[in-house]
């Protein structure tokens, strides 16, 4: 477990008008051809939220965004913020981390692309999200990390604050001039739970998004009775979210499979979880119930066939 160090990386660096100069760090959740050279990228910037990009020429050989703009990169990108306007100009984009080794994974692949998803479609839509630009932030340095060292097993922890992206933000800082300013301002950022193995990160993401809509699970007590619970429940409701211990099943079957509530345990503890389909499924059921998934989520569909492919 580490201390991440958040840091506010951009900056409003001119105000003229209307329009404001806007540099600040992004990950690309989704793009989309405009024209036959133009990109519309939309990305989830650490300073101005879910931000919508016109990226002319995008998609020329000598484009100056190549693979800056990709989906899943972390990238800096400067832009004239026009508040009149759904769409930016993106005037500089700069690859930080493109996350090579997690594109080699597909199944880690499918699960970085329902986070994203999620983000694009369900987190709210015009404010700053810090948090959940951390903690995507995070969740996509951890895979990167994982699926980058084929020495790592499942079962070894993964290691505090990657090396990479401690390389990434002292470089970052180096080349913003307003960074030690900027340091103290972001001291009140919320730090979140390392999601500690491979097979966690997406449950963890997933537990850690519940909290930050507003959706808190409680995975130590019962529903019911109000005991705290000393192992894994003995069943869970994704439809409110609750939990119950053994006495208040009784001789009831349970609904949920014990693969999920063991997964939700270990999740909750911190612990390996054994077959992460079960433990991420029910969080995205208990999602669904609160958030209503009204639009569907097309990447699930892909998740869930890349699953099969590997046996899951
Ligand atoms: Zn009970």
């Amino acid at each position: 477990m580490g201390i991440r160090l958040y840091r506010l990386s951009s900056f409003v660096y001119q105000r003229s008008g209307l329009s404001s100069m806007i540099k600040t760090r992004a990950i690309v959740l989704h793009r989309f051809p405009y024209s036959d050279s133009s990109w519309i990228v939309k990305a989830l910037t650490e300073e101005s939220g879910i931000v919508s990009f016109i990226v002319k020429g995008g998609k020329k050989k000598e484009s100056p965004f190549r693979g800056a703009l990709d989906p899943l990169t972390l990238s800096e990108v400067v832009f004239r913020q026009n508040p009149n306007s759904d769409l930016q100009f993106i005037k500089e984009a700069t690859l930080l981390d493109w996350h090579k080794d997690l594109r080699n994974d597909l199944l880690n692949l499918a699960k970085a692309q329902v986070m994203t998803e999620m983000i694009l479609r369900y987190a709210p839509q015009g404010v700053p999200l810090q948090e959940e630009f951390a903690r995507l932030e995070e969740a996509l340095s951890e895979f990167d990390k994982v699926c980058g060292s084929p020495a790592t097993s499942a079962s070894a922890p993964i290691t505090a604050t990657s090396a990479n992206s401690l390389s990434t933000n002292s470089a970052t800082a180096s080349n913003t001039p307003n960074a030690e300013q900027n340091v103290s301002s972001s001291a009140a950022l919320p730090t979140f739970p390392h999601a500690t193995y491979k097979s966690n990160i997406f449950a963890q993401w997933l537990l850690d998004t519940c909290d930050m809509w507003g959706y808190n699970l409680d995975l130590e007590t019962c529903s019911r009775c109000g005991r705290t619970l000393e192992k894994p429940a003995a069943d869970f409701f994704p439809e409110t979210g609750g939990f119950i211990c053994e006495h208040c099943l009784g001789v009831d079957t349970p609904r949920a499979k014990a693969e999920t509530l063991n997964g939700l345990w270990a999740l909750h503890r911190g612990q390996q979880i054994e077959h992460p389909e079960f433990t991420e499924n029910a969080l995205l059921a208990y999602l669904r119930h609160h958030i209503g998934f009204l639009k569907e989520i097309h990447s699930i569909k892909f998740l869930n066939e890349t699953r099969k492919l590997f046996g899951k």
